[in-house]
């Protein structure tokens, strides 16, 4: 499914729920620069957001879970995802009927995260990762000698006029408790320092966590444009192109795998306060099925293992891996059992 997707089934003896687990598999395009016995063997590309991590979590649940099938009520859907890292695996598999054949009840899936040490867990309700869209621009005006602006309309100066307007998005028409991003990303225009080019290329992108918000700012971007580009006697043609919808925790499972990191590594341990602009195409999973998405601490700083994601000296501390297969194997137990 979706080229190198992979799903496995494991029925119990009994009928009951259906949960997906989803793991995603894909490296970057980054050369490793870390020196261990375990480093990447094919240069220019690594394992620097920890998904060969979620890959390992998956087969030792799906290994337990196998030695225990005759326990199992209901079905495990285990889903091996590609393409998470801007390919969209996600969306293609779900358009291939991942989510068919049984249609999972629940979903459950996690990330190795470097922003925590190992041992804990960050697991909360409602919206922690941002819908974003990708959007492109060409603002188009009428080139000419650099020395006789009058003859032209310049696109650079209505481009730097719209890069200033956008600012007004998130600091004037979004509420200051709410959550958005707008940034320009690109900006190309020009070849020559005596020349007024003809057009100026500009992309960028969009994240918000609320549906209205996502809406009211697509619309002021779209008007700021078409405004700015027509005070200036140019024109623009805007692209929105969405990417991933926002990954939105459900309540009752979030409860469930909350309950479940307490009782491996105590209260103390498992926290509601990761949210990130960032997104994640379990999204499309996630509008379909109720879910949790949760963050699975991986840094050691004393053993230098708290590189940033997608840095080539990205490392974790695989203390995690076993406790990411607990807590999925406590939350199967919770749905999966009788
Ligand atoms: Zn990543
Ligand atoms: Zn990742």
């Amino acid at each position: 499914m979706a080229t190198t997707g992979v799903v496995g089934l494991l029925e119990g003896q009994r009928p009951g729920p259906v949960v997906m687990l989803r793991f995603d598999m894909d490296a970057l395009p980054i050369t490793e620069e870390n020196q261990t016995d375990y480093v990447s063997q094919n240069p220019g590309v690594m394992h620097a957001c920890g998904h060969d991590g979620h890959m390992a979590i998956g087969l030792g649940v799906a290994t337990l879970m196998a030695q225990h099938r005759q326990k199992i009520v209901g079905t495990l859907k285990l889903v091996f995802q590609p393409a998470e890292e801007g390919g969209n695996g996600a969306e293609a598999m779900v358009r291939e009927g991942v989510l068919k054949n049984p249609r999972p009840d629940v979903f459950l899936s996690t990330h190795i995260w470097n922003e925590r040490p190992v041992g804990t867990i960050d697991v909360s309700p409602g919206a922690i990762m941002a819908a974003c869209e990708k959007w492109t621009c060409t603002v188009r005006g009428k080139g000419g000698h650099g020395a006789l602006p009058h003859q032209t309309v310049d696109p650079i100066v209505a481009t730097a006029q719209l890069v200033t307007a956008l600012q007004t998005v998130v600091s004037r028409n979004v509420s200051p408790l709410e959550t958005a991003v707008v940034t320009v990303g690109k900006i190309h225009g020009g070849d020559a320092f005596n020349v007024i080019p003809a057009q100026v290329e500009l992309a960028g992108t969009i994240r918000t966590y609320d549906p209205t918000t996502r809406e009211m700012v697509l619309r002021r971007v779209r008007e700021i444009v078409k405004g700015v580009a027509t005070a200036c006697g140019a024109e623009a043609e805007l692209e929105i192109i969405p990417l991933t919808p926002a990954v939105i925790n459900d309540t009752g499972v979030v409860e469930v795998v909350h309950a479940a990191a307490e009782a491996l590594i105590g209260a103390e341990n498992v926290a509601s306060d990761v949210h990130t602009m960032g997104s994640e195409d379990a999204a499309f999973f996630m509008q379909e099925v109720s879910g949790c998405y949760f963050f699975l601490g991986s840094a050691n700083a004393e053993r230098g293992l708290n590189a940033p994601h997608h840095n080539p000296r990205f490392d974790f501390d695989e203390g995690a891996l076993p406790l990411g297969v607990a807590v999925m194997m406590q939350v199967m137990a919770h749905y999966l059992h009788s």
